[in-house]
């Protein structure tokens, strides 16, 4: 029985694992029958899984019926196993790449503006808004708020030193 409070329950636990870079594995081994109301939820639910990234999700252990059920209710592709162990196989193989991504998208803000005078780039910290000097791509952390940022200009430039390198500008 899918109810109210239930519901509730439900979205909040998906809330919490949606911050951890992770997969969802919704088993139906002990689901019999879904209502319309059941269905909706579902939809919801993954609706909102699928927002944070492809490849989250999958059922296991769905009958045909349900499974045709919640797949024409969702907007995306489904996959949808016969046993546990199918189901976990194909998330692990996913998200092992998609883990890693996500990752690299979530921890660090992208920045792409800069100026620049000789060999030195000028850009504002993404967390604080700090005016930071730095001589090189790639990642760096702010000195400042600690925010982790990765620095790639819009325009192609060759990387010429891997290391990081900053230095705090006085605040005006
Ligand atoms: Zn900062």
């Amino acid at each position: 029985m899918i109810n109210e409070s239930l519901s509730e329950s439900l979205q909040e636990h998906v809330e919490n694992i949606l911050q951890e870079p992770s997969a969802i594995l919704l088993d139906f081994a002990r689901v019999t029958e879904v209502d319309d109301s059941g269905v909706q939820l579902l939809c919801k639910v993954l609706n909102r899984i699928q927002e944070t990234g492809e490849d989250r999700v999958a059922l296991s252990s769905v009958g045909n019926e349900i499974s045709s059920k919640i797949k024409s209710s969702v907007s995306f592709s489904l996959p949808a196993f016969g046993s546990k162990a199918e189901a976990k196989s194909f998330l692990e193989k996913v998200n092992a790449t998609r883990t890693v991504e996500r990752l690299e998208a979530t921890q660090y803000y992208k920045v792409t503006q800069f100026t620049q005078k000789g060999n030195i780039y000028y850009v504002n910290c993404p967390g604080c808004a700090v005016k930071l000097r730095i001589r090189s791509m790639g990642n760096h952390a702010c000195p400042s708020c600690k925010a982790r940022f990765h620095f790639k200009p819009d325009v192609a430039e060759p990387v010429t030193n891997p290391e990081t390198h900053y230095e705090m500008l006085s605040l005006d």
